[in-house]
This record gives C-alpha cells, sequence and structure tokens, in this order.
C-alpha cells in the first residue's frame, strides 16, 4: 500500500485498493435482532413524538418524531420501536436514536410504493435520503446551491475500501437505471462517473462520460476530481456544492434504481470490513446493524485498548463502542489490534517538512500546528490557510512527531463553525 523511497528524497505514494477481478459476493449477515438508526434531529425530552416506544414498525416505513420536521429515517427491519433516545457522535453532535428489536416475520412497508411509479424529486426526498450512501437528494432544492453537474464516484474515499467500486462491478444495470432517473428528477444532464481505469469498461454502456480517476491517494478526492477532471478549483473555505458540484457514490446512484424499479427502499449496506490481521472481507448488512453483530458473525473478538473505525485508515473516525451502528454512509469498519495502533503524542512540531510535501492543498502544516495546539484557531484560519484543507488525513499518517494533526485541524474547524 505505501510506496516510501528508500532515501526520503521524495515523497511517500499511497495507493488506492483496487477491486480484484476475484471479488465473490458479500458475505451476507442475517437480519439483525436489533437496529439502532440515527435521526438527524437533537433528541428534546420535552417534546411529543408521533412515534412511541411499543409502535410495531414494517421494513422500509418512513419514521419520524414530527409532522413538522423533513427530518425521517428508514426503518430497515420489521420489528418493535424499544426506544428513542439522545446519541452524542463526533464533535458532541447531536442525534435521536431509534432502537427497533426485530419481530417474527419481515413485512414490507408499502407507502413507497404508491408514490414510486412517478418519480419526482420530490418523492426522492420524502423517501431516498437515507438509503445505502446516503445521496445528498436535498441539495437540488436548497436555494444556495445552484448544482449543475453530478459526479458519480465509483471510485472509494479512502485507502483499503472497495465497497464503492464493488457497486459499480455489481450493480451497473441498477446504476444505469439511477442515472436516468437522477437526469428525469434533477433535470441536470451533466452527469460524469470518476472511475478507476480498470473500471472503464465496466461502466461502458451507462450512457454518460466516464473519466478516469488514477489510484494515488488522495486523487478519489471530490476537491481533487474537481481540479484534476473538471478543472475547477474550489475557493478556500467552500466546498463542491457551493460552485455547483455534487457527487454522489456508486452504491447510492444503484440504490436509487433499484428503489424506483422495485418500488421497495433498499435498507441493506455494502461495507469493506477489515480485520485485525489486514485481511479484508465484503459484508452485506442492514443499515442500523450494531457492529457488533458483524464481530459475531465473522469471529472478530476485541481486546482492551483495539481500535475499531468507522471509515477508511486515513480520514475514518474512532468508534468507542460496539453498539455503534452501521450509518447509510459506513463504507469500511476496520479494526485494529492495540499493538499495531499508532500512538498519538502531543509532541511539538519539529519542522521536518513532511507533512508539507505531502499535503496535497499546500496547506504550511508546520506553522498551522503550532496555532492549532495553542487553541488559536482564528489566527489559524486568518493566517496559515486552515479552510484550504481538504481532509485527507495524509498530515497526521507522517508526522514524525505523531502529533494528530488532522484530528486538530477537525477540530478547530468544527468549533469555528459553531462559533
Ligand atoms: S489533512 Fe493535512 S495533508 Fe490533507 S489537505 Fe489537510 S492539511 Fe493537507
Ligand atoms: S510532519 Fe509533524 S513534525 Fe514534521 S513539520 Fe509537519 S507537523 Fe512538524
Amino acid at each position: 500500500m505505501l510506496k516510501r523511497s528508500f532515501i526520503r528524497l521524495t515523497k511517500p505514494r499511497f495507493k488506492n485498493e483496487l477491486l480484484p477481478d476475484t471479488q465473490t459476493e458479500p458475505q451476507k449477515i442475517s437480519t439483525p435482532k436489533k437496529v439502532t438508526l440515527l435521526l438527524d434531529n437533537s433528541f428534546d425530552q420535552k417534546e411529543v413524538f408521533l412515534l412511541k416506544e411499543g409502535d410495531k414498525v414494517k421494513t422500509g416505513r418512513k419514521l419520524f418524531l414530527s409532522k413538522d420536521s423533513d427530518t425521517y429515517v428508514i426503518s430497515t427491519i420489521t420489528g418493535t420501536v424499544t426506544s428513542i433516545s439522545p446519541y452524542t457522535g463526533d464533535f458532541g453532535d447531536t442525534y435521536t436514536a431509534i432502537s427497533i428489536v426485530a419481530g417474527e416475520e419481515e413485512e414490507i412497508d408499502d407507502e413507497f410504493e404508491k408514490y414510486c411509479k412517478e418519480p419526482n424529486l420530490d418523492v426522492a426526498k420524502k423517501f431516498l435520503a437515507c438509503v445505502p450512501g446516503n445521496p445528498p437528494i436535498n441539495l437540488f432544492s436548497d436555494p444556495d446551491k445552484r448544482i449543475n453537474t453530478i459526479v458519480i464516484c465509483g471510485v472509494d474515499s479512502d485507502l483499503l475500501i472497495t465497497t464503492r467500486q464493488y457497486a459499480v462491478k455489481s450493480d451497473i444495470e441498477a446504476i444505469k437505471s439511477g442515472i436516468h432517473f437522477l437526469k428525469k428528477i434533477t433535470g441536470i444532464d451533466n452527469i460524469i462517473m470518476a472511475a478507476h481505469r480498470n473500471q472503464i469498461q465496466e461502466c461502458g454502456d451507462t450512457d454518460i462520460e466516464i473519466k478516469e480517476v488514477n489510484s494515488d491517494y488522495p486523487s478519489t478526492h471530490p476537491h481533487l476530481i474537481m481540479k484534476d477532471i473538471l478543472g475547477q478549483s474550489v475557493p478556500e473555505g467552500r466546498s463542491c456544492e457551493d460552485v455547483g458540484v455534487c457527487f454522489f457514490s456508486a452504491e447510492a446512484i444503484a440504490a436509487i434504481g433499484n428503489a424506483f424499479n422495485n418500488g421497495k427502499i433498499p435498507v441493506t449496506k455494502n461495507l469493506t470490513l477489515i480485520k485485525k490481521d489486514g485481511s479484508k472481507m465484503m459484508v452485506s448488512t442492514r443499515i442500523g446493524t450494531p457492529i457488533s453483530e458483524i464481530f459475531d458473525a465473522f469471529e472478530v473478538t476485541l481486546n482492551e485498548k483495539d481500535r475499531i473505525i468507522a471509515g477508511g485508515p486515513m480520514t475514518g473516525s474512532a468508534v468507542f463502542s460496539e453498539d455503534y451502528p452501521i450509518q447509510p454512509d459506513t463504507d469500511a469498519i476496520i479494526v485494529q489490534d492495540k499493538d499495531s495502533v499508532k500512538k498519538v503524542l502531543d509532541n511539538p512540531c519539529i519542522n521536518c517538512g513532511e507533512c508539507i510535501r505531502i499535503c496535497p492543498a499546500k496547506v504550511p502544516i508546520n506553522m498551522l500546528i503550532r496555532f492549532l495546539q495553542a487553541g488559536q484557531y482564528g489566527t489559524a484560519a486568518e493566517q496559515y490557510d486552515l479552510f484550504s484543507c481538504i481532509e485527507c488525513g495524509l498530515c497526521s499518517f507522517v508526522c514524525i512527531s505523531r502529533i494528530p494533526i488532522f484530528q486538530y485541524i477537525r477540530l478547530a474547524k468544527y468549533e469555528l463553525r459553531s462559533d
């Protein structure tokens, strides 16, 4: 994975994993005993919820807490709601967790089927915002974003992961349907597919332009796809969506195609499971499955101080409980043995320059980190390009002083945005 020159005159190179030709179907986890779905809504104890503990729900049923809210989740099993409670995510973000315990027989909710015969943006927004891959459907009705280009990512966003590549390989007909529906419901014709060279043949007759992305990490990052493929730079502190381009994963577009074709909301997520010994497997499970059920199914044992990461090794987030539920955009789960966890330290920067050489955004990280460590986030943003960082995580990986630079950057951005 890591190609390091013998004498460090050149920067180290990291390669994205390419899906092997021999990739077999994902190993399926049987319907979990319980799922937990995270509603992007702060839990308010005083609020009287429409949904209550004890309510029976079918698979595919849309769940929301109040009639006035546009926020919902889709039940991924048939069963009984057993709890509605507060949940704290990264950086203290708050959600409402809805737990459902599986019943005996699976039943499919038919509400979406009634609407799906006439695909339009409203139906997609009302039913398909939490399908596998987490499509950013709400962007198309955001008055602050004028989306004119859609990029479908057949490439994976982080090292070791092959989840999106597998969607291209296994579900190209659904992707073609998804593209057809997306054009119809958004009116946007400028849709391109970002793919590695070895995927181009698979994507061949999707009727959209296919653009090759090389496998040097972080070439699959949206900002770099924008620059290298679309020839557009994203101004500092702005997002791709701010300049009219939005990104869908191949899995999300396939889910949209399958939903409108079959009249059922997809509820099963594929992900790459990377075990402690480095072995990888593709797993298919219901959204909301606690990772403990995946570990049980594949005999992953955890010891004290082992680490679990949701997402890839560069940009994923540490998970502190085996109850953590699989999210619509969880493309990987990594388990690291405590002895292979790279320790981070709060050492001072020694100005070695490794991070600067590798940073794709040319951020003066050696200066930036001094202000981040001192908690001077405003100065870090104003003078040292904090918001130019595209969050690839490379600087943390190469830092000789083992400073968790990427985590400092994410925290600083979070703090400044919530001011
Ligand atoms: S995470 Fe680090 S290396 Fe990557 S863009 Fe940001 S500052 Fe540069
Ligand atoms: S890699 Fe670490 S020690 Fe070296 S310049 Fe960057 S922040 Fe400083």
